[in-house]
């Protein structure tokens, strides 16, 4: 059994960043309640309204804005839920916190390599008779692909509608300006750059009417009412700090770049998935022709290499991804495709050992099994 273990699987969570353990333990200490109003629930009140600066500094927001929720799908589920928007428009790549929020939701196709097209929305919208809400995602889970959100804003405000971006795989990769950008809401996790599982937040721009799902408290303004998760919150506050600054991207992007290279020189039949489109510097989606992603992903976890196929976030399953289908891959190549993710601690070692297991898989002795 090998004991050197390579993490590749950064989309579905990152590991805890030092500075996040240690807001977060630190919280662990403080007892009161950040309602109440003695010094206790003070103390408490000041670690989640210092995390609710940091969180809005990830994304160029104000803190007022930040809406604390229990991750990215809550926050998904809220805006959707919680807009008076009627005619909800999604693109077909969506995370299923929000396919799932709006079965009803008018799907906006993309293209071969993932990316909504404007013009199509545009028409959509043109079409739509109540007021809409159109929520696109920064960047795809599965295949890195960044949506050209700035001009799927634009189009959404000019007919009227709201623009709710998942940014959940985006922060902590990008630069992000929430103001800039113009949106009415925008989704983050805080697991994903390196803070706990199960703290998260919208970001709601002020003038946006927004029914809590979570009542009784008042907490977060209204918005999301329940005490809140103090020790989460702060870690998520001191990941977003570190993460914003972004310094890890540039040497991320250098291990991607080899891995990808050399992948497809190894294995020329292979097959890289949006790889015409602007990526996440961290995400490669890869296909061996012939090889069910389950027996790619338990071949390597076999030998210490932790990588998954499409969205691992459900419960383990490994099905065909509807974001491949959605981009038109056939089947058959949906099925043998697995997500490699990359982060801030994957080293040159880990992409040689994991080019070595991989391109075993394709082998002839592999073949002829
Ligand atoms: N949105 C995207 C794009 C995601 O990748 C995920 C998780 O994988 C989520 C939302 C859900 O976030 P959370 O795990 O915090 O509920």
């Amino acid at each position: 059994m090998a004991n050197i273990l390579t993490y590749l699987d950064y989309n579905a969570t990152a590991p805890l960043r030092e500075e996040a353990r240690a807001a977060a333990v630190s919280a662990l200490g403080i007892t009161g309640n950040p309602s109440s109003v003695h010094r206790f629930g003070r103390a408490a009140r000041r670690l989640v309204e210092y995390a609710r600066e940091q969180v809005a500094g990830l994304v160029g927001a104000v803190p007022s804005q930040v809406v604390f929720t229990s991750g990215g799908t809550e926050a998904n589920n809220l805006a959707l839920r919680g807009s008076d928007r009627r005619a909800i428009l999604v693109s077909a790549v969506e995370h299923d916190s929000v396919l799932q929020e709006a079965p009803e939701a008018i799907r906006i196709p993309v293209d071969s390599e993932g990316i909504v097209d404007p013009g199509v929305l545009d028409s959509l919208l043109g079409e739509t008779k109540t007021p809409a809400l159109v929520s696109v995602m920064l960047a795809n889970n599965e295949t890195g692909v960044i949506q050209p959100v700035e001009e799927i804003c634009r189009i959404a405000h000019h007919h009227g509608a709201l623009f709710h971006c998942d940014a959940v795989q985006g922060a902590g990769k990008l630069a992000i300006d929430f103001a800039g950008l113009g949106a009415d809401m925008m989704t983050l996790s805080a697991h994903k750059i390196g803070g706990l599982k199960g703290a998260g937040a919208l970001i709601v721009a002020d003038p946006i009417d927004l029914a809590a799902l979570n009542v009784g408290g008042g907490q977060e303004r209204g918005r999301r009412g329940g005490t809140e998760n103090v020790a989460g919150i702060a870690g998520f506050g001191a990941a977003a700090q570190a993460a914003g600054r972004l310094d890890e991207i540039e040497r991320i992007a250098g291990h991607c770049e080899r891995l990808e290279r050399e992948a497809l020189a190894r294995i020329p039949s292979a097959r890289i998935f949006g790889a015409g489109a602007p990526r996440l510097a961290n995400t490669v989606n890869i296909g061996i022709p012939g090889r069910s992603a389950e027996t790619q992903i338990m071949s390597l976890d076999l030998t210490g290499i932790a990588v998954s196929a499409g969205a691992a976030c459900s419960s383990g399953k490994v099905a065909p991804s509807h974001v491949l289908r959605a981009m038109g891959v056939g089947e058959d190549w949906a099925a043998c495709a697995i997500r490699v993710s990359l982060g801030r601690e994957t080293s040159n070692a880990d992409i040689a050992r994991f080019l070595d297991a991989w391109a075993a898989l394709a082998s002839p002795r592999m073949s002829a099994a």
